[in-house]
């Protein structure tokens, strides 16, 4: 059976992504850190449609949690597709940011996928996937994320690294560079703000969870074995570097 793991898998993008995945046929091992009801709640959906899943409490800025889930039986097993989905963005002004701040959003962002990465790249498969979320922002930075920017921008650019360096192995990763997304990141939009955004978006639309899942999907399958290392824009024209 080909596994996939989903950091982060049990709400928003992630959990598109892991119920994408699971329609490919992967059984999935998603973890989440804070909300367990909608990951539990992702995971029945999974096992419904007749797809194994489970989910694992994992925080991924604490290593000795990182440590445990790669000890899940699964893990040992193989992991065929692996997806570095967590994140945590506080809209913060990049001249009122603090230190503390800042550490606390690259040990999430940035810090937290290099440890599970680290954690289990022992047990990926030969032909192993990774796919990295990043974000837009990490490429053109924000006046209300100068952490959020920063912690992006690392993970791209380690993330391309890897990809370079595992490339002679047979493995990928690649980065998907999200716009505006439908999950609760955007919540404390105003109707006049959501209606800006989507004016703003050339397609003139907010993306769904499911436009990037689909995405992932076509990483982790064979239609892209020859791309590796590439950061895939998917925002609806809203920024075309
Ligand atoms: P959500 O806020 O809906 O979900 C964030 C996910 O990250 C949750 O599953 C959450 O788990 C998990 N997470 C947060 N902190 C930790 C932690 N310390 N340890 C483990 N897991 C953690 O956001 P989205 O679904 O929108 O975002 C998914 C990814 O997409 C993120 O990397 C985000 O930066 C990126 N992105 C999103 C965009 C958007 O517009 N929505 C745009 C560009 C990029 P739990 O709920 O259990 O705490």
């Amino acid at each position: 059976m080909r596994t996939a793991l989903v950091t982060g898998g049990g709400r928003g993008i992630g959990a598109a992504i892991s119920k994408q995945l699971a329609s490919d046929g992967y059984r999935i091992l998603l973890t989440y850190c804070n909300s367990s009801k909608p990951a539990e709640m992702v995971v029945d959906e999974i096992r419904n449609s007749g797809i194994d899943a489970v989910a694992a409490n994992c925080d991924v800025t604490d290593a000795r949690e990182v440590a445990l889930l790669a000890t899940h039986p699964w893990v040992s097993e193989g992991i065929d597709v692996l997806v570095l989905n967590h994140g945590r963005y506080d809209r913060i002004d990049a001249k009122e940011l603090e230190l503390e701040h800042l550490r606390r959003t690259m040990a999430t962002n940035f810090e937290g996928a290099f440890l599970v990465w680290d954690a289990t790249k022992s047990s990926l498969t030969e032909n192993a996937r990774i796919c990295v979320i990043g974000s837009q922002l990490g490429t053109r930075g924000s006046a209300h994320g100068a952490d959020y920017s920063a912690s992006k921008a690392a993970l791209s650019i380690w993330a391309r690294s890897l990809a370079q360096s595992l490339a002679p192995e047979g493995k990928r990763v690649n980065v998907i560079a999200p716009g505006f997304v439908d999950t609760d990141i955007l919540s404390g939009d105003s109707p006049q703000k959501r209606a800006s955004r989507e004016e703003e978006v050339p397609l003139k639309r907010i993306g769904t969870p499911e436009d990037i899942a689909g995405v992932v999907s076509f990483l982790a399958g064979d239609k892209s074995s020859y791309i590796t290392g590439a950061v895939i824009h998917v925002n609806g024209g809203l920024y075309l570097p």
